[in-house]
């Protein structure tokens, strides 16, 4: 579904991504970890369009990613959260929701009010779905709620019900339980895993919470300075001295 080849990034004198390559399948669950400033939330932004590689290329579901506009990424069927929450503090939980539903047609957020043909329609549908995705990650009890004021883990969840609306196939979740207490990485671990299958995702997460990434991911890619230090099954690079030198050793 994703292929990765030889992507470099530098800003200025450093270079972020040095010749990364890796592949993701369908319906895959992909760890992306490496220590601070490792290059995973610029590798992520180079996937969602944010950044253009100096050299390398992204090819995702047969096509060139590197040439697609910012703005079809989302088209694409790719959807993203963030590693600092981009919430907007006074719109209600719903509306925050909704707002990842806006390239899907002319009903999305921003055109709910004007009156075209067939547009209160798609817009009751799209109500209807990101109703559905709150339900199902128990948050319809505070769709109303302005996203200020909500418990932290709460609006990680909203985060990710933002992402699932936009009806992504392939979802980047960039450090999901960053902050989040041991109950609340175990319940958005079993969240995430019932809603991959359900909704047919594949899934690549950046994530520093080695218990969470090393649980729910089939393999791990390990970022280091920019390069790739290691990839494979959990286990094995969980063991792989060069890892626990770059990463683990220093957790
Ligand atoms: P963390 O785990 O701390 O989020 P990371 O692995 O996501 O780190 P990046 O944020 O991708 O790492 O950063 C990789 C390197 O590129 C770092 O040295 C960072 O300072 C640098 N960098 C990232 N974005 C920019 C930018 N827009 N301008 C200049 N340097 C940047």
């Amino acid at each position: 579904m994703l292929e990765v080849h030889d992507l470099t990034v530098r800003f200025g004198g450093i270079t972020a991504l040095d010749g990364v390559g890796f592949g993701v399948a369908g319906g895959e669950m992909v760890g992306l970890i490496g220590p601070n400033g490792a290059g995973k939330t610029t590798l992520f932004n180079c996937l969602t369009r944010r950044c253009t590689p100096q050299s390398g290329s992204i090819t995702y579901e047969g096509r060139d990613l590197v040439a697609a506009a910012p703005h079809a990424i989302a088209g694409l069927g790719i959807a993203r959260t963030f590693q600092n929450l981009g919430l907007f503090p006074r719109l209600s939980v719903r509306d925050n929701v909704l707002v990842g539903a806006h390239h899907r047609g002319r009903a999305g957020f921003f055109s709910a009010g004007l009156r075209l043909p067939g547009v209160r329609r798609e817009e009751r549908a799209l109500r209807a779905d990101a109703d559905a995705v709150l339900e199902r990650l128990g948050l319809a009890g505070v769709a109303a709620h302005p996203a200020t004021g909500l418990p932290f883990g709460t609006l990680k969840r909203v985060e990710l019900a933002r992402a699932l609306v936009a009806r992504p196939r392939l979802l980047l979740l960039d450090e999901p339980v960053n902050g989040l207490n041991a109950a609340e990485v175990a319940e958005f671990a079993g969240t995430l895993e019932s809603v991959r299958a359900e909704y047919g995702l594949t899934v690549v997460v950046v994530e520093h919470h080695m218990g969470f990434v090393m649980g729910i991911c089939e393999r791990i890619v390990c970022l280091d300075f920019g390069r790739k230090i290691a990839e494979g099954p959990p286990e094995e690079v969980q063991r792989d001295p060069a890892v626990i030198e770059a990463y683990l050793g220093t957790a």
